[in-house]
């Protein structure tokens, strides 16, 4: 029988108040089990996730705020004005459009009932719609779907197409409701789901071909693995004591891409698994020039200038552009690196040591000035670890990658058998040129600093001020101490002949106009006088640019 949406929404509305994981995790697997349509149990499990389709499929529905507004008008004939007062009042579109609902339910008789099949017709239909007038049939769509919906169904409509279920039904509780349906174990399911990346797909297997199936399942061509990652390095001394042989890569300045090419055709991922190929059209050819088809690859897309990387941010607005690539692609030429197969020769590669798949890429790859295979050295040695840090860190890259030439490839997972060496967040040390005088029982020192930093010709950038992290004592001490460099004051505030250096720790680095310096410390806190340190010796802003790219990019997911 086919499942209505309403027993969907209806499922969704009784869970959405549990907190407790186990109860959440167990009502889910109660409700999949029962779903008897491979297509229905597909979809149940997208949308309890919160999405239409898998992350990595290009397809979307396309539908914002405003056009659920529209929707809603048509559907229920509310404006826009008393859309936003409800919205206002719940803070949730969903519950808006289920109050709409309800008050129109009472004025109409007839109304079809609705299935995951019908909803989940009606959203591909919207996902294929483009150009002019596409919005308006999407509005059409949306308010057909809402004029058969109940209350509780236009809620989770509502949510499902703004993506946001607010269900938290994450990955970790799906992976265990599924595991739990079919009592097959956590860890199956999650090694299934990182080589599909499709829970959908996963519980269809599971529930259709059982244990057996879900081992079976192999990585496909233009369907994403997740990646492996790396841990951090505690040195290189304990990554040569722990791996014996280490496989050193350059750790480059770029982002993560992953390459599919077969059945004549190239696809690639971004490290989030979005399809970014459109983007990057003079990779796809010269991939198909220079690669043999048939293959998975992992590797960087850097942008390259005159043989050095770019800021970090061009790459992500190559990455970003879908239309009119055409003229970024000059004004941010990429490369990719290619470091590792998952892919070849029709078969999976990720089970083999990576020193034999090292073998596999390197008969894969020809000449090529775009897709090139980024150089590996296998060494016992410190020493020359180190060289090829300093060498990358020479040529504007991030550090070193040190492998393991043992280890398969596990997909999703940050283990040690790879571990990522740079130049860690340090304090910075700052030139101290203003302060203002405290308030209240402070009224007596000078309880914040202004800090500035260096540029080539020694003059002072300022990049914040810091008014955190001192005693009592120490204001008094160092009020003492400024005095004397007080070139001039207005009201509270001082300007002091730089003198002294701080030492400040900070939670990070903000590009702001606010500073001269064109950079801000967010949270800055005094750790100490740095009187060893003349002024001379403080902290440039090149470093400080430095920073905040390091800093930008590990945050990136
Ligand atoms: P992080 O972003 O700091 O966690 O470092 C891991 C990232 O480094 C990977 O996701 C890649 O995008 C990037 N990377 C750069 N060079 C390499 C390399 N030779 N091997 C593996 N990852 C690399």
């Amino acid at each position: 029988m086919a499942l209505t949406f309403r027993e969907f929404a209806e499922f969704c509305d009784s869970i959405e108040k549990i907190s407790s994981t186990l109860e959440m995790t167990a009502k889910i697997a109660g409700f999949l089990r029962k779903i008897e349509d491979d297509r229905d149990l597909c979809d149940v499990v997208l949308f309890l996730n919160g999405r239409i389709y898998p992350p990595w499929d290009e397809r979307e529905v396309g539908v914002g705020i405003g056009l659920v507004y529209e929707a809603l008008k048509l559907a229920t004939g509310a404006e826009k004005a008393k859309i936003e007062n409800l919205l206002r009042e719940t803070g949730d579109l969903g519950k808006a459009a289920e109050m709409l609902v309800r008050k129109r339910k009472q004025l109409t008789l007839f109304q079809v009932e609705l299935t995951i099949r019908k909803v989940r017709e009606i959203f591909d239909i919207m996902s294929s719609l483009t150009g002019e007038g596409s919005q308006k049939r999407k509005v059409r769509l949306l308010a057909d779907l809402y004029v058969s919906s109940t209350p509780v169904e236009a809620r989770y409509l509502t949510r499902l197409v703004l993506g946001e279920m607010r269900l938290g039904v994450g990955e970790g509780i799906m992976r265990d409701a599924i595991a739990k349906a079919w009592g097959v174990s956590s860890e199956l399911v999650e090694r299934a789901y990182m080589i599909t990346n499709d829970f959908g797909k996963v519980a269809v297997v599971v529930k259709d071909m059982g244990k057996e199936g879900l081992e079976k399942l192999k990585i496909q061509l233009h369907i994403p693995v997740k990646m492996m990652l790396a841990q951090v390095a505690e040195d290189v001394d304990s990554a040569v004591r722990e791996m014996g042989e280490v496989a050193v890569e350059w750790k480059f300045d770029g982002t993560r891409v992953q390459i599919h090419w077969g059945d004549g055709k190239v696809t690639i991922f971004s490290r989030r698994l979005e399809n970014v190929t459109r983007a990057l059209p003079e990779v796809v050819s010269e991939v198909k020039k220079a690669v043999k088809e048939g293959v998975i690859l992992d590797g960087e897309a850097v942008a390259m200038k005159e043989g050095r990387p770019m800021p970090f941010q061009q790459i992500l607005r190559r990455f970003r552009r879908k239309h009119d690539v055409g003229k970024m692609l000059e004004k941010v030429p990429i490369k990719v690196y290619l470091f590792d197969v998952l892919f070849a020769n029709g078969e999976e590669t990720i089970d083999l040591p990576m020193s034999e798949r090292r073998t596999i890429l390197e008969s894969l790859i020809g000449k090529s000035e775009i897709v090139l295979l980024a150089e590996q050295k296998i060494t016992k040695s410190v020493e020359d670890i180190e060289d090829i840090y300093h060498q990358a860190l020479n040529a504007g890259h991030e550090g070193v990658m040190m492998k393991n030439p043992k280890s398969p490839y596990i997909p999703g997972k940050r283990g040690k058998h790879w571990l990522k060496l740079k130049p860690v967040m340090e304090n910075l040390d700052l030139v101290v040129v203003g302060g203002e005088w405290g308030e209240g029982k402070r009224s007596h020192v000078i309880s914040s600093y202004e800090l500035a930093c260096l540029d080539e010709h020694g003059r002072f950038l300022r990049v914040g001020k810091v008014a955190t992290g001192f005693t009592d004592e120490e204001l008094e001490e160092l009020t003492e101490l400024f005095k004397s460099l007080i070139e001039y004051q207005e009201g509270k505030k001082v300007r002091f002949k730089p003198y002294y250096v701080f030492e400040v720790a900070y939670q990070e680095i903000q590009k702001s106009p606010k500073y001269d310096s064109g950079y801000a410390l967010r949270f800055p806190r005094f750790v100490r006088l740095r009187d060893d340190k003349s002024i001379d010796e403080a902290d440039t802003i090149e470093r400080i640019a430095r920073l905040y790219e390091v800093q930008f990019r590990s945050k990136k997911v």
